[in-house]
């Protein structure tokens, strides 16, 4: 039992890197492609540059360019029957903004993403457990921006108002609660597509420019899953994190002042924090610096211990992204 624990523990993060296509406006602009997937079902890909190859970097799995929302979620769907089975799970896509993470969470109505087929996966796993298990199963949508957590569920009351301010509580060891923030419970994949929806609209709430807006905050979806088991009363209680987080690239801080100086230094800050967690967890550290950020924070429950984590890093093909590539490649090859 130690041994199969001792394994466990080993594969509890994982990484895939997913690389977006060339969009047709790049094409023209003569930019080429600084990534060679030859060796990408070994988990392997090669970055170019000047034609020569300059770095390799190994994953737990490679998606090139071609790769669907299918192939992707092949891959990621296990991680549905772990929350059902009790454990744990974050799932995050890091990259540089216009990279594919929302494209690879959300996805869109005729392409879904990680977030939509997982609960697919989870609702159609309770239906084949469904004479073993009743699960109950919920849904918070909150966005972090500017180290403040904003629930996107409960609308605004007046567009544009300071939104209200909720803080993280610990309730006892091990278990951190966020008072006030709303939940929707679930029943079906309608149900869930709308508090989906719902999340997604009320995210640009409030902001002139939307988009602008999404890549410099962090989406988070909290799935909670309550199971009894009917033979014995056992109960698990579980959580499922989906995470969209803003923009890693880096902005000069001479480039920028005032407000948006500091949304770059709370962005910088807190996505240093999570790959400090994350790799404080996987050498075993003693002390994981949870507390250093609202998103550590928040996560802290599900963040280490047996819980499973998974990392989508996302990356450009082009030439010109280059530097924000290799950043977000090293990134992800420490937290593995
Ligand atoms: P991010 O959230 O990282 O800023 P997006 O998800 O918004 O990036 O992606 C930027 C653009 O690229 C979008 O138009 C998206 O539809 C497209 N895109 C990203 N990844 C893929 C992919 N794997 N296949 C097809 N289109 C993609
Ligand atoms: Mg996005």
């Amino acid at each position: 039992e130690l041994y199969n624990k001792v394994l466990e523990l080993k594969g509890n993060i994982k990484v895939f890197c997913r690389c977006r296509p060339l969009k047709p406006e790049e094409i023209p602009s003569g930019a080429s492609a600084a990534i060679d997937f030859q060796s990408a079902k070994d988990g392997e890909l090669t970055v170019i540059s000047n034609g020569l190859p300059k770095k390799t970097f190994k994953f737990d799995a490679v998606f090139d360019p071609q790769a669907d929302q299918a192939d992707v979620f092949k891959d990621t769907a296990p991680f549905a029957t772990s929350v059902l089975d009790g454990y744990n799970v974050c799932i995050f896509a890091y990259g540089q903004t216009g990279t594919g993470k929302t494209f690879t969470m959300e996805g869109t109505e005729e392409a879904r993403g990680v977030n939509f087929r997982t609960l697919e996966e989870l609702f159609c796993i309770i239906k084949q457990r469904q004479l073993l298990y009743k699960y109950d199963v919920s849904v918070s949508v909150l966005e972090v921006y500017n180290e403040q957590i904003r629930d996107l569920l409960v609308a605004d009351s007046q567009p544009g108002a300071a939104a209200k301010r909720l803080e993280i509580r610990q309730v006892s060891e091990g278990l951190h609660h966020v008072p006030g923030l709303g939940e929707a419970h679930v029943n079906n994949m309608s149900e869930v597509w709308e508090v989906l929806q719902t999340g997604s609209n009320a995210r640009a709430v409030g902001s002139t420019n939307a988009n602008e807006h999404s890549s410099r905050s962090h989406c988070i979806h909290c799935v909670m899953v309550k199971g009894v088991n009917l033979l014995n009363g056992e109960c698990t209680r579980s959580k499922l994190w989906l995470v969209d987080l803003a923009g890693s690239e880096r902005v000069a801080k001479t480039e920028v002042q005032g407000e948006r100086l500091k949304e770059t230094q709370n962005i910088n800050r807190s996505l240093s924090a999570l790959g400090d967690v994350i790799s404080a967890l996987a050498s075993k550290s003693p002390h994981i610096p949870f507390r250093n950020s609202k998103l550590t924070h928040l996560l802290q429950d599900s963040l280490g211990g047996d819980s499973k984590t998974l990392m989508f890093v996302q990356i450009s093909p082009n030439e010109n992204d280059l530097g924000e590539t290799l950043s977000s490649l090293s990134f992800a090859s420490r937290v593995r």
